[in-house]
């Protein structure tokens, strides 16, 4: 069996900017398992723009990001299997991968970090009736036909799905020449960025329907149309609001789910809100020297977000394999009152250096209201906030000297109040 010091599966931009902090931090042998015959994950099939903007304080485009941490892997000669599925993994931190040339591979790591990222919810997930005719896709599915293999999914589209990759392809179908006749959006608001929102709709012309869904697919071989109708705020349909919509394609863009079979099966305790790892301040999970990074851990809005969390889950995973990691009393993160989640949900202030990020999402729309943050019963933050919307994901800083404020601390609490 080989050896290593930290393993990290998945090369895309998580993978890659973790497995560059490791070798920053003097730790050489590691290695990367990706399964695509290339590095760079998801970015490789974004080729909008948007990317970039401040990490690199430029707007870059998917594959150009991923590009400038790619040059850095092999500048730094950090090792990397292409085409290697990770195909198990256990609490002893042994990892059964698999590829053409070598067959079934085992190897031994004392540290790893899980950076596999999210996958797209298909129809089964959310029953939509209907025939099961073709035309129906994953909106990261026609992404990557239209931009990879350079097929059109279909002419006449309608999108089920406001959030961040259903408003992209919105625009995408426009450019390449379809006619985006809907993106209906079960929720009243939308669960992408603004910025999307108007660059990708509104620039476009194309009609948001919030508050509808789809209740009928119409076709035998291919898709004919769908009906879309109104929801209350039950999320049940409203009858007599069916409009049937002649159409050849449907998109779902239904929400994006952390990858993480290879977690469980290392006995990782998962989160029932993020569906990712539960995780502490080094972004270690319940398994030692298991770490998590990336849309594996939580789905992600930005790149950028995802690169400066996977350095840290990086460093951290170095720390480890140095035993200099401290293991002591761990406060718990708590979500309540409009916060969905928070990550990390546990801090163990000891291994704070200068300051910790805590990242979380708001589970309805917010106007003029406040973030508060309570070390137990005192307040000792209260940030004030225009808006606040489930699509843009949102930190509070939380810095050593105010952690050791509070010595015998043991919840935060973080929570969006009115006043
Ligand atoms: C359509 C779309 C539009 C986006 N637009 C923007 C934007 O405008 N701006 C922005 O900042 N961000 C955007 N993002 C978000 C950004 O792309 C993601 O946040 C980022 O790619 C997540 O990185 P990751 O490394 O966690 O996951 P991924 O990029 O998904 O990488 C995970 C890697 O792990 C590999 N893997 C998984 N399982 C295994 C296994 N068992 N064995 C081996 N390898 C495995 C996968 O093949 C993949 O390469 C967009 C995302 C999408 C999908």
């Amino acid at each position: 069996m080989r050896e290593y010091d930290v393993v990290i599966i998945g090369g895309g931009p998580a993978g890659l900017a973790a497995a560059i902090s490791v070798k920053e931090e003097g730790i050489d042998n590691i290695l990367i398992l990706e399964r695509e015959n290339q590095l760079g994950g998801i970015l490789n099939q974004c080729i909008h723009n948007g990317f970039g903007l401040h990490v690199f304080k430029e707007e870059l485009t998917g594959p150009e990001y991923a590009q400038r941490f790619i040059d850095k892997v092999k500048d730094m000669n950090i090792p990397y299997k292409l085409n290697t599925m990770v195909l198990d993994l256990n609490k002893d931190k042994i990892i059964t991968a698999v590829n053409e040339e070598e067959g079934i591979i085992e190897i031994k790591a004392k540290s790893i970090i899980l950076s596999m990222g999210c996958r797209e919810r298909p129809r089964g997930a959310i029953n939509i009736p209907g025939s099961r005719c073709a035309g129906i896709y994953t909106a990261g599915s026609a992404q990557k036909f239209v931009n990879v293999e350079g097929y059109m999914p279909g002419k006449e589209v309608v999108i089920l799905g406001s959030g961040d990759i259903g408003l992209i392809m919105a625009r995408r179908m426009t450019l390449e020449g379809a006619k985006v006749k809907a993106v209906v959006e079960l929720l009243p608001y939308s669960s992408g960025l603004k910025r999307n929102i108007v660059q990708c709709l509104d620039d476009f012309e194309i009609p948001l329907k919030l508050s509808h869904t789809v209740t009928d697919i119409k076709g035998k071989e291919r898709v004919e149309g769908v009906t879309i109708a109104e929801v209350g705020k039950d999320r049940k349909v409203i009858k007599g609001t069916e409009e049937y919509i002649p159409c050849d394609t449907l998109l779902l863009s239904v929400g994006l789910l952390p990858e993480n079979e290879l977690s469980r099966k290392a006995e990782v305790k998962l989160s029932n809100i993020t569906g990712g790892p539960v995780v502490d301040e080094s972004l270690e999970t319940n398994v030692n020297g298991i770490f998590a990074c990336g849309n594996v851990l939580h789905v992600h809005d930005l790149v950028d977000n995802v690169t400066a969390e996977s350095l840290n889950a990086g460093k951290n995973a170095a720390k480890y394999v140095r035993g200099e990691s401290f293991k002591g009393n761990k406060i718990e993160v708590l979500a309540v009152d409009g916060i969905r989640y928070t990550v990390p949900q546990f801090i163990n202030p000891e291994n704070v250096e200068k300051s910790i990020d805590v990242r979380f999402r708001v589970g309805d729309v917010f106007k003029d209201s406040f973030i508060s943050v309570y070390f137990d019963d005192v307040r000792e933050m209260h940030i004030k906030k225009r808006i606040l919307t489930p699509g843009e994901m949102e930190k509070v800083k939380l810095t050593r000297g105010l952690l050791d404020k509070y010595p015998n601390c043991k919840r935060i609490t973080i929570k969006v109040e009115g006043k």
